[in-house]
């Protein structure tokens, strides 16, 4: 069915994807099947990652963007079509949460790949549709269960033995942290060291959205992450602290020092788990006075429970409710000015001596909103998740099996990172605060 779009003095003609009424609708097997690409979720993310794609028709022929909110869809399909001139470039609406629904919508499009970038809810029930019609999957969010604010791997590596047997990759994690942070440790240990002791992933935004109070990326996950209890790995063991209980100023390139607290990161149980000389994993990110004086007033109002209050004849769930009052992480661009600047710090040994490694990348919210309409969070989760889809439908990665994207070679999506808008550097033996 086309629909047709008015948007920003241009008109747009849609194809959009009905399912499951039009289930029975078959499609003309492509020439290309390889670079035909289902992306779910039209959030900040999903804009950024359907732009990039529709950067490289080349690899992605066909674009089909699903989510729950089809009209989402059909914006940045109609702005990623004007910026690109990618030619194939649908939309469908979707509940990742029902496993047939995605089993039809992926039958009737077949893609080689299905890119998740709605919430980390919805990882299972997208691996089991991805296992159901064999197709690859890639996401950059681990699971975590709607009623238990807690995320770790545990759920998603169990599916390693049924997709070695369907023959099928699933990528994990392959957004910047977890993701490129991920890769450039995996640079760190195959290049530059023969065992890392000391792993510090450092995560800063100097930016300024001109908002009081707002989220970067999907206000649940983010508040649901940031308020749990901290945690870092040393000599064997997890150490849990209270939440933001553990500080201290580190210097970012271009930046300067800003105030940055340890939190629980989910690659550190990735990374602890594939390179076992790593004596102590830590994760820490800047918070800005303001946004901590607003987490906490959050929380000692109830605002940021997950736990259902009855109110006016309904249940509803206080952090749900927040979300619908926040600004839209997607819509943060138009006014963001400053940068990003998220890398990693090691200490090891190379050749019998000390060695220390950083390696990061800075990301202007100003240049990724230029490109993409979207800010530089976004912009820097969409930009990982396409190149690593890009390395899959390329035969640069791949396997069957269940995989963190540390376990793939790190030079070819390494080299592809600059070019696609996240350009990196790296510095040896300096002073690395930690
Ligand atoms: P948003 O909240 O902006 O977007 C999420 C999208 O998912 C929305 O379009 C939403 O639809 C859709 N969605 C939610 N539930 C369903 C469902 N049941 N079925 C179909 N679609 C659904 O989030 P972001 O774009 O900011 O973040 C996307 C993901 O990226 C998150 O998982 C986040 O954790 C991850 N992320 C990873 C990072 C990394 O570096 N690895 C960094 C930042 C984010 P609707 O509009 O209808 O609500």
């Amino acid at each position: 069915m086309a629909l047709y779009v008015i948007k920003k003095h241009q008109i747009c003609i849609q194809v959009i994807w009905h399912l499951p009424m039009d289930r029975s609708r078959t499609f003309k097997k492509q020439t290309t099947p390889m670079s035909k690409v289902l992306i779910i979720g039209a959030g900040g993310v999903g804009r950024v990652t359907t732009y990039k794609c529709a950067q490289h028709p080349e690899v992605f022929s066909q674009i089909l963007l699903a989510s729950r909110t089809v009209s989402k869809c059909e914006e940045i399909a109609c702005d990623a079509k004007a910026a690109t001139g990618h030619p194939h470039i649908e939309t469908a609406a979707v509940d990742a949460e029902n496993v047939p629904q995605l089993v039809a919508l992926i039958r009737s499009f077949q893609p080689a790949l299905v890119i998740h970038v709605a919430l980390p809810y919805q990882d299972l029930t997208i691996m089991d549709a991805c296992l159901e019609t064999g197709v690859h999957y890639l996401d950059t969010a681990n699971y975590e269960p709607k009623d238990e604010a807690k995320f770790e791997y545990s759920w998603q590596w169990a599916y390693q033995d049924r997709f070695r047997q369907k023959g099928i990759t699933a990528i994990l994690g392959c957004g910047f942290d977890p993701g490129v942070t991920s890769i450039f440790t995996a640079r760190a240990a195959k290049h530059h060291f023969d065992e890392i002791h000391y792993l510090d992933i450092v995560d800063c935004n100097a930016g300024d959205h001109g908002h009081p109070f707002a989220t970067n990326f999907n206000p649940e996950i983010n508040i649901r992450e940031i308020t749990q209890k901290g945690r870092y790995y040393e000599n064997g063991a997890w150490i849990e602290t209270e939440p933001h209980e553990i500080s201290q100023m580190i210097s970012y390139p271009e930046i300067g020092p800003k105030k940055s607290y340890l939190i629980y990161h989910e690659e550190l149980e990735s990374l602890v788990k594939n390179y076992p000389s790593i004596k102590r994993a830590r994760f820490w990110m800047t918070f800005g006075e303001e946004y901590l004086t607003h987490l906490r007033v959050i929380q000692n109002i109830g605002m940021a429970s997950i736990e259902p209050v009855h109110y006016q004849g309904m249940d509803i769930v206080p952090l749900n409710f927040l979300k619908a009052v926040l600004p839209d992480p997607g819509g943060l661009g138009q006014n963001y000015s400053g940068q990003t600047s998220i890398g990693c710090r090691i200490r090891g040994i190379k050749d019998g001596q000390d060695r220390s490694y950083y390696i990061w990348n800075n990301c202007r919210h100003e240049a990724a909103f230029q490109e993409t309409a979207a800010q530089g969070v976004s912009y820097t989760t969409g930009v990982p998740a396409m190149t690593g889809a890009m390395m899959l439908l390329t035969g640069a990665w791949g396997g069957a099996g269940v995989f963190n994207v540390e376990e793939f070679t790190p030079a070819p999506f390494l080299e592809k990172l600059g070019p696609h808008g996240l350009s990196w550097q790296e510095a040896f033996d300096i002073d690395l605060e930690l």
